[in-house]
Formats: structure tokens, C-alpha cells, sequence
């Protein structure tokens, strides 16, 4: 039998709530959770004293397939500690033991068949202390009538510490809450209670990861994406739709919109004007200013990209230095101290490393230098850039990117 579930308690994280806006992050996170769960009807998201509930109209309970879709997809909830479904009680004994049973009972039976001595705890809180009982006595009341429940062949042993079995009872001024199970939450900060920003996205493992660092930490994230089309295939846009479309899983409220941008026929330029060593650091400059652009119409507060130090000759300190220095606007780079393979880890469990190893050409290995410059000058870029006559192709390419003409 399938307990009784008629509410889910979420748990969220201090952090946000260390200075006066904590409403406001409370407000986002509850509108995120309605959001990512829009599929269940009469879903209701009520706030008490720092706990924010997931409860049904009417105090109906949720189905099986609902409280199944409240355990996958609540991991995706940026701001959200921790969640437990569970079941409420009248705040009688009888009653507490009861909605105890019914939600524990599926687990004694497994782990009663599973193991000789599985063992158990009770973990009761009071915050309610009007109520009769201390959370001691509560906590043995329960021990006791569900041991004597559920083993008739005294095979429990009680542990304190670490249990197989954990029934959690809350008594607080409104009812009693039970419940066994607690799924990890994410962390971090509510998507949206931040400013937003315009993600460099390109199909490779890196971005994607970049992206979710943000979104952790409550910015809502746009995309902006390079194609090199007829040089590049239709591929590589392809994949970095899908992987927008596994991004926004993560901001469902107001999903992030992708702008594309065709660079090729400036590269072209480049290619017949510039010194061949700088041409990528020339592309990453024009790719930075377009991104720029588009982000100040879109009133985005910075860019984000991928870069990481040292990966690849594009992203050696000087390097990145002259990149940078391309773009007044904040450029946020949440990976530059990571490692590839702690990269890979967070884009396996984001579910789009299986997208970003498609192999698919990019944008930026277009016409590759056979011996790319691993460092530079500004001086020397902005030498190289003065032999270009681009500025109506550059509003040209940012007016595509923003305004699509399908
Ligand atoms: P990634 O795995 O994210 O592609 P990378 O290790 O391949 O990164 P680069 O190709 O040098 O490194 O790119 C560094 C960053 O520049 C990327 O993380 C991304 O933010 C941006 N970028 C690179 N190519 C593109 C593109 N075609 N469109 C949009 N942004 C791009
Ligand atoms: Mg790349």
C-alpha cells in the first residue's frame, strides 16, 4: 500500500534569508516550485514560520504518479535544501501513531525482509509546547507501538545515530507531521532572485556547466550562440537547442530564450585581412562584443561563459586578458579554477554531457590557425582589428541575433 501523502515539506537554504529580503526569495522559490510541478492541478505552495509546504486544495492527498513527479523534478529546484513527503495528523497520541504506521509501514516490511536486525529511530520536535508530551516521551510513545505493529519477532534494534529506519514527527501549533524519507534539494539561491544575465553557449561540456553555476545562484540565464553556417553544420545549432531545452528545465517560470548568430561572414574577414595566429582571439572579441550588444538590448546584467584557465590556447591568463578587455560588461567565468574532469562530473549530472560530446564542428574552429597565438597584447589585437572595415556587419549580425527572422 502506497501511504497517504497530503503534504511535502520543503526546506530551504539560510543563506537566503540572512538579510531583509526574505520574503522576496521566499515569494521566488514558491513561485519556481508552482512552476517546475505545473502539471499537478489544485497544487497549493503555503508558507508557516521558515517552511514553506507543498499541499493539495481542500487537503486532498496527492496521487502516487504526483508525489513520483514531485521526487524527480524537485532536485531541479535551485534554493531548496531539502524535501519530505509526508503525512499530517491530529495532534493526538493515538491519532500521531496512527499516520506513523500508515507512512512507515511499506518501510519496515522492506527492510525487515532485507536484513536480520534492520534498526530504527524515532525523531520527534516540539515546537508546539503546549502540547502535553515532550518530544522524549513522544518519541517512545511511538518507538513502542510501532515496534509492536510491525516486529512480532522483536528483529528491530534501536540506533540512534544511523538507522535504516527514521520515522521524523513535527508537532507544531496547527497538526502533527510525519514522515520517513528526506530528498536532497539542490542548494543554493531560487532562479530568479537574482538579476539575469546572457550565457556564450556553445556546444561543447563547458557552458552548460557555467549556465547551471549561475542559475545555483538565483540568476536566470539567456543564451547567445555562434554558428559558422555554411562552415559549420546545422548540427551544432541543433545541439545547443537541446541543451536549452535541458537548461530551462532548471528555470522553468521564465524559461531562457536562445538568440543565434551567424559569424561567418565576419570571420571571412578576418581570415582574408588579419595575421593568421590571432584569428581565434579575433573571433572570441567580435563573439564577446555581438554577445555585448545583444545583452544591453536585452537588459541582461553580464555575459557568462565557459572558460576555464588553460584549457585550450584561447584561454591562457594573456589571453584571456585581451578577450576581455574587448567588452566593458562583467563577464562571469564560474569554471576558471576548475578541473575538466569536476567539469564532466557536474555536466553528467546536469544530463548534458551526452548532448555536448556529439560531435558536431564549432564556430570557433573555423578556419583554425595552424599555430595559434597561446599569448598576446592588446596592442597587437587592436593593430590586427584596425585592418577591419566591419562596423555595419557588426550591427548587421547583432540585429539578426536579436530579431530573427524565423
Ligand atoms: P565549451 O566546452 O563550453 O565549448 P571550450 O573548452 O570548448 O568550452 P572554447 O571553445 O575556448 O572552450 O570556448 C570558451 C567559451 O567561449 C565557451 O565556454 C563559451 O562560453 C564560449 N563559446 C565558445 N564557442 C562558442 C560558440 N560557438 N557560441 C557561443 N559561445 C561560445
Ligand atoms: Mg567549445
Amino acid at each position: 500500500m502506497t501511504p497517504r501523502i497530503d503534504a511535502i515539506l520543503c526546506r530551504y537554504c539560510e543563506i537566503a534569508l540572512k538579510k531583509g529580503n526574505r520574503s522576496m526569495f521566499e515569494r521566488c522559490l514558491a513561485e519556481n516550485l508552482r512552476a517546475i510541478l505545473a502539471e499537478i492541478p489544485d497544487l497549493l505552495v503555503p508558507r508557516t514560520r521558515g517552511r514553506m509546504w507543498l499541499k493539495k486544495k481542500g487537503g486532498a492527498c496527492f496521487s502516487s504518479d504526483e508525489v513520483e513527479l514531485v521526487v524527480n523534478r524537485l532536485p531541479k529546484a535551485f534554493g531548496l535544501a531539502s524535501f519530505s513527503p509526508g503525512v499530517n495528523s491530529e495532534k493526538k497520541i493515538e491519532t500521531m501513531v496512527e499516520a506513523a504506521a500508515a507512512i512507515s509501514q511499506a518501510v519496515f516490511e522492506r527492510e525487515l525482509d532485507a536484513k536480520k536486525h534492520p534498526t530504527f529511530r524515532i525523531r520527534a520536535r516540539r515546537s508546539d509546547k503546549n502540547f502535553a508530551m515532550n518530544s522524549k516521551e513522544v518519541e517512545i510513545a511511538l518507538a513502542t507501538a510501532l515496534s509492536e505493529r510491525f516486529d512480532k519477532e522483536e528483529r528491530l534494534r534501536v540506533n540512534l545515530e544511523l538507522a535504516d529506519i527514521t520515522v521524523s514527527c513535527e508537532i507544531r501549533e496547527e497538526s502533527a507531521f510525519l514522515f520517513t524519507e528526506t530528498f536532497q534539494g539542490p542548494g543554493g539561491l531560487p532562479t530568479g532572485s537574482n538579476s539575469h544575465v546572457l550565457a556564450l553557449l556553445s556546444g561543447g561540456i563547458d557552458s552548460p556547466v557555467a549556465c547551471s553555476m549561475l542559475m545555483k545562484r538565483g540568476c536566470r540565464v539567456d543564451f547567445i550562440t555562434f554558428h559558422s553556417y555554411p562552415y559549420t553544420t546545422e548540427k551544432s545549432v541543433d545541439k545547443v537547442r537541446r541543451i536549452v531545452e535541458v537548461l530551462n528545465e532548471y528555470q522553468p517560470r521564465r524559461p531562457g530564450k536562445l538568440f543565434i548568430c551567424n559569424l561567418a561572414p565576419l570571420q571571412k574577414i578576418i581570415r582574408d585581412s588579419c595575421s593568421e595566429r590571432f584569428r581565434t582571439i579575433l573571433y572570441r572579441r567580435y563573439m564577446f562584443r555581438i554577445a555585448e550588444a545583444v545583452a544591453r538590448r536585452n537588459r541582461s546584467g553580464a555575459l557568462l561563459t565557459g572558460e576555464a584557465v588553460g584549457q585550450v590556447a584561447s584561454q591562457t591568463i594573456a589571453n584571456l586578458a585581451v578577450i576581455d578587455n574587448a567588452v566593458p560588461m562583467l563577464v562571469l567565468r564560474p569554471l576558471t579554477g576548475l578541473d575538466k574532469e569536476e567539469i564532466i562530473k557536474t555536466a553528467k549530472r546536469l544530463k548534458t554531457f551526452e548532448i555536448s560530446i556529439e560531435r558536431a564542428p564549432d564556430s570557433c574552429t573555423v578556419f583554425a590557425p595552424k599555430s595559434p597565438a597561446t599569448t598576446s597584447t592588446i596592442q597587437q589585437l587592436e593593430k590586427e582589428e584596425a585592418k577591419l572595415f566591419v562596423d555595419e556587419l557588426f550591427e548587421e549580425l547583432t540585429n539578426d541575433a536579436f530579431f530573427p527572422s524565423k
